[in-house]
C-alpha cells in the first residue's frame, strides 16, 4: 500500500495563451496537511480544480488516492471532499437539510445519513444550529458547515480552497483549529490553498509556494525560512540617497553579500540581526545617508517568496520586532 495521497506529473492547464498551471510535479503523502501558497492568480484554484476532476488538464496527469483523474474520476470523487472558495450552500435550507442533500447525492442510505449528519455537526460545533436556515448563519458558521458537508461521505482527502478568505481574525483562528483537529485526530489528508502566508505557516506540515503556475519552492515552513540563512533587516533610505553606495560599503566591510536593493529599500540577511544593525547604522552615518525606517524580523514565508520571486505576496501580517523611525536619523552630508 503506497503512502502517497496525491501524485501529479507535469500537470498543466492552459487557457489560450495563459498557462494557469504549468507542468507541476507534486507528491503529497497520506495524512499530510499540505498548503499551496501563492498570490492571487498563481494557479492554486485551477490545480485543485483538476485534482478534484472539475477541470480537465490540458496535459500531464495526476493520481488522487491511487485513482487516475482522467480515467477514474468517479473513484476520485468518492475519495475526496471539496470546500470551495465561494459558498455553494443553499441559504434557504437548514444546515441539516444542506448536509442531507449532499449525503443523498453520494448515495448514503437514510440511517447512515442521519448518523453522519449528527457526527459532522458535532465536529464543527453546529448541532444547536442544525435546524436554522443557513441565511441566519455568520460567515464563519457557513464555512464550518461547508467543512462538515465536505466530510459527509468520509473522504480520505479534503481540499479547502482559501478556507478563511474574508473571515475576521478570530473566526480564522477558530477554523484553523478545526482543520488541525480533522487532520490530526481523523487523519484526513488536507490540501489547502491560501494567499495568507501566516495561514500556511501556522497550519501546514509542508508547503509548495506557487507563482505563475509553477512551484517556486517546496518544503516545511521551518526548512523554507531557515534556508534564507538568518535574520531579515530592511532599511528604507531617503529616495534622494544612493542606496547602492550603502550596499557596496556594507559588503566591503562585512563580506556579507546577502543583500538586495529594491527602489530605496535595502534588504539584508544577517546571522545575527541585533549585532548587524549598529554596524549598518555606523556605515550609514559615515556615508551621510538618511534612514527613514529600520525593520528587523525573523524570516517569514513572505521573505521566502520575495527571495525566490523578487516580489511580495502582499500579505499584511508580519512577525518579529520593528524599529520604525521617521524623520532624520543620520544626516551628515559631506
Ligand atoms: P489562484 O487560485 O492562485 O488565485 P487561479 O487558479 O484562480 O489562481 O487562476 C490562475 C490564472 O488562470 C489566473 O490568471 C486566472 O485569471 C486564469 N484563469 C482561471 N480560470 C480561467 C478561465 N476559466 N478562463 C481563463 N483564464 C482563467
Amino acid at each position: 500500500m503506497t503512502d502517497t495521497a496525491i501524485h501529479t506529473k507535469g500537470i498543466t492547464k492552459a487557457y489560450n495563451e495563459l498557462t494557469a498551471v504549468d507542468a507541476i510535479d507534486l507528491d503529497i503523502k497520506k495524512g499530510e496537511l499540505f498548503g499551496l501558497l501563492g498570490p492571487n492568480g498563481a494557479g492554486k484554484t485551477t490545480l485543485i480544480g483538476m485534482l478534484s476532476t472539475m477541470l480537465r488538464p490540458s496535459s500531464g496527469n495526476a493520481r488522487v488516492w491511487g485513482y487516475d483523474i482522467r480515467t477514474d474520476s468517479t473513484m476520485v470523487r468518492k475519495s475526496i471532499g471539496v470546500v470551495f472558495q465561494d459558498t455553494t450552500l443553499d441559504q434557504k435550507l437548514t444546515g441539516r437539510e444542506n448536509l442531507d442533500l449532499h449525503g443523498r447525492l453520494y448515495g448514503l442510505p437514510k440511517k447512515e445519513r442521519q448518523d453522519r449528519i449528527r457526527e459532522v455537526l458535532e465536529l464543527v460545533e453546529l448541532s444547536n444550529w442544525a435546524d436554522e436556515t443557513v441565511q441566519k448563519y455568520s460567515g464563519g458558521m457557513m464555512r464550518r458547515l461547508e467543512i462538515a458537508r465536505g466530510l459527509m461521505h468520509h473522504p480520505n482527502v479534503l481540499f479547502l480552497d482559501e478556507p478563511t478568505l474574508g473571515l475576521d481574525p478570530q473566526t480564522r483562528n477558530h477554523i484553523w483549529e478545526y482543520i488541525k483537529q480533522l487532520n490530526q485526530e481523523k487523519n484526513i489528508t488536507m490540501v489547502l490553498t491560501t494567499h495568507y502566508m501566516e495561514e500556511a505557516d501556522q497550519l501546514c506540515n509542508r508547503i509548495a509556494i506557487i507563482d505563475h503556475g509553477k512551484i517556486v519552492t517546496m518544503g516545511t515552513p521551518h526548512e523554507m525560512k531557515s534556508s534564507l540563512g538568518g535574520d531579515m533587516i530592511t532599511l528604507e533610505l531617503s529616495p534622494e540617497d544612493d542606496t547602492s553606495k550603502l550596499k557596496n560599503r556594507y559588503v566591503e566591510k562585512t563580506g556579507n553579500e546577502n543583500i538586495s536593493i529594491s527602489e530605496n529599500k535595502l534588504r539584508i540577511t544577517a546571522t545575527n540581526g541585533e549585532r548587524a544593525i549598529p554596524e549598518i547604522l555606523k556605515i550609514t552615518s559615515e556615508l551621510g545617508l538618511e534612514i527613514l525606517s529600520v525593520n528587523l524580523h525573523k524570516p517569514t514565508l513572505d521573505d521566502v517568496f520575495l527571495h525566490h520571486t523578487g516580489k511580495d505576496i502582499r500579505d499584511t501580517s508580519s512577525e518579529g520586532g520593528s524599529i520604525k523611525r521617521t524623520g532624520r536619523m543620520h544626516r551628515r552630508r559631506r
